[in-house]
């Protein structure tokens, strides 16, 4: 159930629908859009009763909402969300897209610091670094842990960047929303049930990925999960999922971004990255990612992807990633998207561009 207030209610109004929501035994949550602001309810195991708040001073209309999704869906807010950054112009959701980068792990202060200046060199605003990783091997590193999450700070100290990090645990998501700007929920957690809520009681935007096999539902479902406990600020990520094709390590389905945004108002990006499993694909598919309308891309790098303690198979050398985002500004122009951020190669022209092609892969 849905409460529309008409587009003039008053803060009062607004509050007093919200507190007759709750007295009825229900959560009430209010999110206020660019027209007027929508109430949704949840707690309810049935239908509520709509008489009652339907002749309440400034309700416009009260909807049935039929969908399993609720809070994420567009019928709640019809315009799109946009996660922003306080002092900064980075956002997700906003016509800048926002480019996520930096290696699958932090692997030490001096990899991480030379991946870091690279990558904000080529304009990114947020740094990515596992500290804590899922990996499908007990015996694969697994995270510097909060030594890795204490050097990405001393990153965005140095360079301004927002910082994106892994949470695989309760435990592990407790330090990450003191170290980080964004909680990113991995694809192997996107149905730790119990996981999702605590990151909906953080105060932090949380990244969540597409589980491997998750219908485009179970994935709408996932981030309901973490708005239901009062986080709004969700960012989706589409990052492949599991298919018999043997070419890739995943099969990126760039179908589901139109999809997501037909149903939902929360931001939503693309990792190539994981999405292929390979280098050389990485940058076509960013190219086709920003056609398709994704608000921005995940993308891993290493400076030396061969020694790589994690996916050095799919990491871009910084020039490729130099490349990548001259590329992308050329193609979000035409789609009618900026790529903000002030590195010094903002500018730099397209390889290839002058004979007015880019090669299929690269
Ligand atoms: C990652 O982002 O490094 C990662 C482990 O990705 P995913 O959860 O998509 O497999
Ligand atoms: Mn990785």
């Amino acid at each position: 159930m849905l409460v529309v207030m008409k587009a003039h209610a008053t803060a009062e109004e607004v509050g007093a629908v919200c507190d007759k929501i709750e007295a009825l035994g229900y959560r009430a949550h209010s999110i206020p859009g660019a027209e007027r602001t929508a109430i949704g309810i949840t707690g309810n195991q049935g239908e509520v009763q709509a008489g009652t708040l339907e002749e309440m001073s400034g309700v416009q209309e009260v909807i049935q909402v039929t969908k399993p999704y609720k809070l994420v869906s567009r019928d709640m807010k019809p315009e799109n969300t946009v996660v922003s950054f306080p002092g900064t112009d980075a956002t997700f959701g906003g016509p800048g897209l926002a480019i996520v980068s930096g290696p699958c792990a932090i692997e030490s202060r001096e990899q991480a610091f030379a991946v870091a200046d690279r990558v904000h060199r080529a304009g990114a605003q947020f740094f990515r670094g596992g500290a804590y990783k899922p990996r499908t091997s007990p015996y694969s590193f697994q995270g510097l842990g909060e030594e890795g999450l204490r050097i990405m700070s001393e990153i965005r100290d140095q360079f301004g960047m927002k910082i994106v990090t892994e949470a695989i645990d309760h435990e592990s998501l407790e330090l990450v929303e003191e170290y980080a700007d964004v909680i990113q929920i991995g694809a192997r957690n996107m149905q730790n049930f119990s996981l999702l809520k605590r990151a909906g009681r953080s105060r932090k935007p949380v990244l969540l990925k597409r589980g491997m096999s998750a219908t485009l539902e179970e994935f709408l479902m996932a981030a309901e999960y973490v708005m239901s406990e009062g986080n709004y600020r969700v960012i989706l990520c589409e990052r492949g999922v599991r298919t018999f094709a043997d070419h890739t390590r995943n099969t990126l389905d760039l179908s589901l971004i139109p999809a997501v945004q037909r149903l939902s108002h929360l931001p939503i990006l693309v990792d190539p990255s994981h999405g292929t499993g390979k280098r050389n694909k990485v940058t076509p598919l960013s190219r086709a990612s920003v056609v398709v309308g994704a608000d921005g891309l995940l993308i891993e790098v290493h400076c030396n992807p061969d020694k790589a303690l994690s996916d050095g198979p799919q990491s871009l050398l910084p020039d490729q990633f130099d490349e990548l985002m001259a590329q992308v500004r050329q193609i979000a122009a035409v789609v009618g998207r900026t790529v903000p951020g002030i590195g010094e190669h903002v500018g730099v022209a397209v390889k290839g561009a002058a004979s007015g092609r880019i090669s299929a892969a690269q």
